[in-house]
């Protein structure tokens, strides 16, 4: 069993969260989305505070703090700025990892002081043209050399890639049956360049780029997964990642709920303020309501033995739930705060904007539900989840709801999402209800879980017609207004014909 673990916080962390939101505080956000960059001398500032040493050792220069502990700066951060959480999830969590893990890193010592104190930011390059969700697909290559191996490929989306001293670079090695392999390339390597700044909706604060490697060399000591063991080096960061990713959609959350809660108390409408009218209230409650889950479910992710698969898939209820519902708290605050709402000082259109890659980056919702499922329903797996939830004293959820919503298997892949939502409504209803006075949140879960149980069985019903459905819709929609011209390597809009 696991003890329901209260985060202990040590003063190391109270000095780095205080001198992050002193930094935070005082900056402009607001121009800097405008003018697509954070303000100038920002970063250093921050990497004074040890911002990019979160969890890097005091050896090296870190601030040594745990998870938990990060994860909560990480949410302070996103209350001002998701483009500044962002850049902290992606350097300390998803690149710092694989550098630290490193076995045959030459000089690894004054790597990871350079890369904790953020004189060498490090930016995570996994995605592909053709290989977004599905990571399996890569087509980057490493091949062997006398001296090391040269990497062709092209990624994009690269968040801080224009910036990074250093990039943890994702290539298939022919050598070694095309398994994946992570590899160091500095980006001063001669073949190296970035391509292309992508103008993105939301995070305008940093950068994201297409990176291009033509014939780059990097030594054998900068493979950073032994051989052909590139995907768990990926996983071990991207389950740390994830929870950084609920940590920043809580500090959306938080902030969006704060400012519309502000709002209603002082708005009047005729002579009514609008915090009297019951809808507006019970809208508000509901909010806070998902807060409570929110922050219930990413502390007990946080703790969750990290070598057991309950770790992993905690960290995926929690990106999943924590992203989807600072994108619904952000969207309800927006209308809530009306034709204010969608002016860009009153902050929560920004959250709005920042919040929708939450949902995608980190595996898309419905790619972390589907595998949910698959784990759950296949019968080489499906014990590792019986015996997580046992761990978590939920033997009973897994028996009642989620056996009966297999027995309803038939294989369709438009249920795998729904009952991946299942599966994580009923982890985190687990979770919630060993607290005795979160008696309020099990409850709120439990009505989601009906509603989704309800969507499980709805979409057992018919749905063969739907293929013709998008066919007839395209035929008839093409016929009747410009059909969009899509440039084929990137898939986006060219003009019309
Ligand atoms: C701002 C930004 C920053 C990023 N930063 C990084 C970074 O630093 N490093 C990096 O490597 N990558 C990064 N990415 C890439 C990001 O991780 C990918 O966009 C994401 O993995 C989705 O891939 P895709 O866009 O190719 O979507 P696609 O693979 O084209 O999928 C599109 C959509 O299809 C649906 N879908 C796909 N599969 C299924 C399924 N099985 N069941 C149901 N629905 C499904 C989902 O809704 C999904 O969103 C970033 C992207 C953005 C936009």
């Amino acid at each position: 069993m696991i003890a329901n673990e209260k985060a202990k916080t040590s003063s190391d962390f109270e000095q780095v969260r205080e001198d992050v939101i002193g930094i935070l505080a005082g900056s402009d956000f607001l121009s800097a989305d405008e003018v697509r960059i954070l303000p100038p001398g920002l970063l250093d500032s921050l990497a004074k505070a040890k911002a990019f040493g979160l969890c890097g050792t005091k050896e090296h220069g870190g601030a040594e703090l745990a998870i938990s502990e990060a994860n909560a700066v990480i949410t302070a951060a996103a209350t001002f700025d998701a483009s500044v959480a962002s850049a902290m999830v992606i350097h300390n969590f998803l690149s710092t990892p694989c550098l630290e893990n490193a076995v045959d890193l030459i000089g690894k010592d004054e790597i990871l002081r350079r890369t904790a104190s953020g004189e060498a930011l490090c930016a995570f390059a996994l995605t592909e043209h053709g290989a977004g969700s599905a990571p399996r697909y890569i087509s980057a290559t490493a091949v062997k050399t006398e001296t090391g191996y040269r990497i062709n490929g092209t990624k994009i989306w690269i968040g801080l890639g224009a910036w990074a001293e250093n990039v943890v670079c994702f290539a298939k090695v022919p050598d070694q049956g095309n398994r994946v392999s992570a590899f160091l390339v500095d980006t001063k390597s001669p073949g190296f360049s970035v391509q292309h700044e992508h103008k993105t909706m939301g995070l305008r604060g940093i950068v994201q780029n297409t990176l291009k490697f033509e014939d780059v060399e990097v030594p054998f000591d900068r493979c950073l997964s032994g051989h052909g063991n590139g995907y768990n080096v990926a996983k071990n960061s991207m389950n740390k990642g994830r929870l950084g990713v609920a940590a920043m959609s809580l500090g959306v959350a938080l902030r969006a709920t704060q400012v519309v809660s502000l709002y209603v108390s002082q708005r009047k409408i005729g002579t009514q303020f609008l915090v009297g009218n019951p809808f507006v209230q019970k809208q508000i409650g509901d909010m806070v309501q998902r807060i409570e889950c929110m922050k219930k479910i990413l502390r007990f992710a946080e703790a969750a033995p990290q070598d057991a698969p309950l770790a992993e898939y905690m960290a995926t209820v929690a990106k999943v739930i924590c992203s989807e519902w600072a994108n619904e708290i952000a969207n309800e605050a927006l209308q809530l705060l009306g034709g204010r709402g969608y002016e860009e000082d009153v902050l929560v259109g920004r959250m709005y904007r920042d919040a929708r890659i939450m949902k995608i980056f980190e595996g898309p919702t419905e790619v972390l539900l589907a595998h949910l499922d698959r784990i759950f329903s296949s019968k080489a797996t499906s014990v590792s989840m019986e015996v997580a939830f046992g761990q978590i004293d939920a033997a009973d959820l897994y028996a009642k709801t989620l056996v009966k919503v297999r027995g309803d298997h038939a294989n369709g892949a438009d249920r795998e999402v729904y009952r991946g939502w299942a599966i994580a409504l009923s982890f985190a209803i687990g979770v919630c209800r060993r607290d005795e006075a979160a008696k309020g949140t099990v409850d709120y879960l439990s009505r989601r879980l009906a509603l989704i149980l309800d969507k499980v069985e709805e979409q057992g019903r018919g749905g063969e017609h739907l293929p013709q459905l998008i066919e007839d819709f395209l035929a008839s929609a093409n016929g009747s207004i410009r059909k969009p011209n899509f440039d084929q390597t990137f898939m986006s809009v060219k003009g019309f014909v």
